[in-house]
C-alpha cells in the first residue's frame, strides 16, 4: 500500500506549532498530548513527528530510530500516568473501516477507569 500524506491535517498543524496542544511529553521523534475530547480520565495521543498516515505505514517506512523513539514514548506516557497497575488500552485507528478521523498516525492511550469490552457486537 502506498500512502499519500496530507500535511494540512490537524496533527501536522500541531507539529508545526500552528495550533496549540496540551503536551504530555516531547522527544526527538515523537509528541504525546492530551486528546481534546477525552473519553477516559487518561486519554493521551502519541504521534510520530514524521509524515506517516497510519501504523502500518509507519511500521513499514519509518527509521529504526523513529520506531524505537515512538515505542519508548508510549512506555514513558504509561509510566507518567501510572497506568501499569490498573491497566489501560491502546487504540490506533486506520482508514475508513477503522474510522480514522485524523490522517496522521496516532495511538490513543486510554485509562483511569474500566473501559468496557473492546468492540460493540455488530
Ligand atoms: P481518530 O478517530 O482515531 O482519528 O481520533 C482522532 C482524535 O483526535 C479524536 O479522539 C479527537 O478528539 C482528537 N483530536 C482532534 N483534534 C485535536 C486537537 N486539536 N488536539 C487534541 N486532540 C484532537
Amino acid at each position: 500500500m502506498t500512502y499519500a500524506y496530507d500535511d494540512q491535517n490537524v496533527f501536522a498543524r500541531i507539529l508545526r506549532g500552528e495550533i496549540p496542544n496540551a503536551t504530555v511529553l516531547e522527544t526527538e521523534h515523537s509528541l504525546a498530548f492530551n486528546d481534546i475530547a477525552p473519553q477516559a480520565p487518561v486519554h493521551v495521543l502519541v504521534i510520530p513527528k514524521g509524515p506517516y498516515v497510519c501504523y502500518d505505514h509507519f511500521a513499514a517506512e519509518a527509521s529504526d530510530a523513529e520506531i524505537v523513539d515512538f515505542t519508548r514514548t508510549i512506555a514513558k506516557v504509561c509510566e507518567m500516568k501510572e497506568l501499569a497497575a490498573d491497566g489501560f488500552r491502546m487504540i490506533s485507528n486506520a482508514g475508513a473501516h477503522g474510522v480514522q478521523e485524523v490522517p496522521h498516525l496516532h495511538v490513543h492511550i486510554l485509562g483511569g477507569r474500566v473501559l468496557g469490552r473492546m468492540l460493540e457486537k455488530a
